[in-house]
């Protein structure tokens, strides 16, 4: 049982294929207060994703509207597709319960723009080695996919002193435990700012 007042928003960003997903669902089975920010994307659904589940699966054209709406908290292009957050779920969901986003750099640096946010930043890495066998053992994405990700890999760390937490995910249980602690600081003593690398 957590005893914090104010509900926080947990940003885990990594590069492509260091297993946030898996880790993303691990911490929601945990804390049932949390609910996963699931974001807008012009991406094609993968055989495994389900729509409104894993993503809002949209077209360009309506990514498009969004964003000249103003809908978005934040939005990125990734990998030749787009990404963003809708401020509506955001702004309801927290009055009620925590959120964890899985997003990237771009995403992170938009949404620290809004100060009134209680956001913890997190950064996993991993290394490069370790990282090309998970992107193809996980088998979802294309050769040429896979060949743009592990490449980007580079450019996305360059970003990790954004963020208040870097954690090495070597072992997926080490790095669960490490985010427990994380959410539980935060959540019983929020003011303690020391904890953060920043
Ligand atoms: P994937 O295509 O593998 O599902 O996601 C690719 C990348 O997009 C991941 O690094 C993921 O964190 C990021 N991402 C997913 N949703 C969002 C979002 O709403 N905003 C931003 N900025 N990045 C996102």
């Amino acid at each position: 049982m957590l005893h914090g007042k104010e509900n926080i928003m947990v940003i885990l960003s990594s590069p492509s294929g260091v297993g946030k997903t898996t880790l993303t669902k691990k911490i929601q089975q945990k804390y049932k207060n949390f609910k996963i920010s699931v974001s807008h994307t012009t991406r094609t659904p993968r055989s495994n994703e389900v729509d409104g589940v894993d993503y809002h699966f949209v077209s360009k054209k309506k990514f498009k509207e969004l964003i000249d709406e103003k809908k978005f908290y934040e939005h990125a292009k990734i990998f030749e597709n787009y990404y963003g957050t809708l401020k509506k779920y955001v702004d309801e969901t927290i009055k009620e319960n925590d959120i964890l986003f899985d997003i990237d750099w771009q995403g992170t640096k938009q949404l620290s723009k809004y100060t009134n946010l209680n956001l913890i930043k997190i950064y996993l890495i991993t290394n490069k080695a370790e990282l090309k066998s998970r992107l193809i053992k996980r088998n979802q994405n294309t050769d040429e996919e896979i060949k743009k990700r592990f490449n980007s890999f580079d450019e996305d760390i360059l970003h990790w002193n954004d963020y208040d937490y870097i954690i090495i995910n070597k072992n997926l249980e080490n790095c669960f435990r490490q985010i427990e602690k994380i959410i539980e600081i935060n959540k019983i003593t929020p003011n303690i700012s020391f904890q953060k690398t920043q």
